[in-house]
């Protein structure tokens, strides 16, 4: 049956590279979330728009389903093929299209690499903002799809600011252009907004133009060790009020633990529950000067407890590496991922109150915190214990997301921060969005994809 399935894909499109040898199914039917056993039928890498257009016409008259695939560094199970559909890599769709310097816009293509979106922007003397740790390795369409966000959303928001124009194929095959680089466009639904975050259920990204910015001035990157939460939200306010922030990012000495185990450098002596590392701009000695007053008020106040400033490139790439490294240091135990988001005044409540309910319910559990503080979202990791089975472990996992969720609820927070609903949080939708917008959310789902073959199971359990 897939093998007739393929056959007539393959005289359909007869220029098109389909992989099917095993190895290419494992490697292409999975991202980082490593629970799903991948079980693709095939791997389509398609090199221009026209053959997207085709494989999922193609995809339609046969129902067989898609998984868009950019990167595969998602961490919510989105771009998993577990269930014999067509997985559709960009990876040789990673062309630069356009640079214009009036509206400072750059287009590519959708398989691009975070990282070659910010060599490209560089080359004009400007930067493309969104940035996070996986930028060697995830694709322009996936943070599309994702909504990305990361380190500098503090200061320049998320992947929906800065894009300017989409072109997408539909799940019916059509092409739709949206917004076509635009600064105004009062004409009715916004389809391009839309489309972010969308978690390629209504649409496969293929081309975008996204807007640029200058280059932010010269800054300073400095480490915090801070004594408990709510000096942690005073210090964050202070530095808000005093300095423009780039970065604003906490990690727990449970965290740091790992990052060191990694390789990273130590860059605080002693024992501290909480540290930050923050970015800010120090064109000048007047900023300069600013930043060393407020550490040391925060140092008077007894908010902070002692704290690094990096004097060089090399130091700051070390700081940073401390926030940065956590998640590849965590990755080889296979941690349980939770990516919430409540209003930055709620954290420490939120923080207090569930670190309280999981050390009543779980006190053997192995709970990491860290993330975008700046920006409420935090990401708490739980490692599993070496005499818990995997089995036990993830229906634990499943019990602490129904005590997340239920404490979000209370607190008007979000189940998905920026790593998407996917397989991972698809039965805790309905935590974060009440039934009339999720039914909402299928009928416009049914309009983009009627057939349902673009991701169906991500972002709903029975689609
Ligand atoms: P994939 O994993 O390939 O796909 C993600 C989703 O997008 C899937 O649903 C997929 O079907 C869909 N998709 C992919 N391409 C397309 C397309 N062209 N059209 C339509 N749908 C598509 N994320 C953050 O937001 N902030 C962070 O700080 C952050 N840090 C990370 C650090 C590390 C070390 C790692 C491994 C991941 C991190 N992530 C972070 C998560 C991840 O990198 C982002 O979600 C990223 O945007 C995914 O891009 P990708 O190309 O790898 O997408």
């Amino acid at each position: 049956m897939s093998h007739d399935r393929l056959a007539d894909l393959s005289r359909r499109l007869p220029e098109l590279r389909l992989l099917t040898a095993p190895a290419d199914l494992e490697h292409y039917g999975r991202d980082w979330t490593r629970r799903w056993t991948p079980a693709p039928l095939a791997i389509a890498l398609p090199v221009s728009v026209e053959e997207v257009q085709a494989i999922v016409r193609w995809a339609n008259e046969q129902a067989v389903a898609i998984v868009p695939s950019g990167g595969r560094t998602g961490l919510s199970g989105g771009a998993v093929a577990a269930n014999g559909e067509l997985v559709l890599s960009l990876e040789r769709m990673q062309r630069v299209l356009g640079f214009d310097a009036v509206d400072r816009t750059l287009t590519v293509q959708a398989g691009m690499i975070l990282q070659h979106v910010h060599d490209a922007a560089r080359q004009h003397g400007l930067i493309y903002p969104v940035d996070f740790a996986a930028r060697g390795s995830c694709s322009i369409g996936g943070n599309i799809a994702t909504n990305a966000g990361g380190i500098r959303v503090i200061r320049y928001g998320n992947t929906r600011e800065w894009i300017a124009g989409l072109k997408v194929v539909a799940g019916n095959g059509e092409l739709l252009e949206l917004n076509r680089g635009l600064v105004k466009n009062s004409s009715g639904y916004d389809f391009r907004q839309l489309l972010v975050g969308s978690e390629g259920t209504l649409g496969i990204v293929v081309e975008a133009t996204l807007k640029l910015t200058d280059p932010p001035p010269p800054s300073q990157v400095m480490l915090l060790a801070l004594p408990d939460m709510d000096a942690l939200m005073q210090v964050f306010a202070l530095f808000r009020a005093r300095l423009e922030l780039q970065a604003f990012e906490f990690f727990t000495d449970h965290a740091l633990r790992h990052v060191l185990a990694h390789g990273a450098q130590r860059a605080i002596d002693g024992d501290h529950p909480y540290y930050v590392v923050t970015e800010f701009d120090a064109a000048d000695e007047r900023q300069q000067e600013a930043a060393l007053a407020v550490f040391e008020q925060a140092l008077e106040q007894g908010w902070v407890s002692d704290g690094v400033i990096a004097q060089s490139e090399a130091q700051a790439a070390a700081l940073w590496r401390l926030r940065e490294g956590i998640t590849e240091s965590l990755a080889p135990r296979r941690p349980y991922k939770n990516d919430i988001a409540v209003r930055v005044g709620a954290v420490p409540a939120f923080l207090h109150e569930m670190q309280a309910l999981l050390a009543r319910k779980y006190p053997r559990a192995e709970v990491i915190w860290f993330g975008h503080i700046g920006d409420g979202n935090l990401h708490i990791n739980v490692l599993r214990p070496d005499d818990l089975a995997e089995a036990a472990f993830i229906e634990q996992c499943e019990h602490v997301t129904h005590l997340l969720a239920d404490t979000l609820q209370r607190h008007g927070g979000s189940i998905s921060a920026e790593h998407g609903i996917g397989l991972v949080k698809r039965a805790y939708l309905d935590s974060t969005r009440d039934a009339a917008e999720i039914a909402l959310m299928r009928g416009v789902r049914k309009v983009f994809d009627p057939r349902g073959i673009l991701n169906p199971g991500k972002l709903f359990a029975d689609d």
